[in-house]
């Protein structure tokens, strides 16, 4: 699909220091999306998929289970520049259907 960010070499990836994750890859040592510590364990949708939210790499951030379980409440929203594409192109995706 057109307008879709290329993963290696990513611009907005680079700027925020955000190691990008995939399914089917092995979880690299990475800093959590959230809290910023060492020693991410998951991989976190940033739009869920319960909502929606692709599994592409775009849509994916590393993160401790015990942070991603506390986004889900809603405290964790995420406005860095990253999640918010990942809303853009998932709102872009739905719109596509
Ligand atoms: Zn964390
Ligand atoms: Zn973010």
């Amino acid at each position: 699909m057109a307008g879709m960010p290329d993963r290696r070499g990513d611009a907005v990836a680079a700027a925020l220091g955000i190691i990008t994750v995939r399914f089917g890859e092995p979880m690299p040592s990475a800093w959590c999306h959230y809290c910023g510590r060492e020693g991410a364990d998951t991989r976190d949708h940033v739009v869920a998929r319960a909502r929606g939210g692709s599994n592409a790499w775009w849509n994916l951030v590393p993160a401790h289970k015990a942070c991603n379980a506390a986004k889900r409440d809603g405290s964790g929203y995420c406005s860095c520049a990253f999640c918010t594409r990942a809303r853009d192109l998932n709102s872009v995706l739905r719109k596509a259907v």
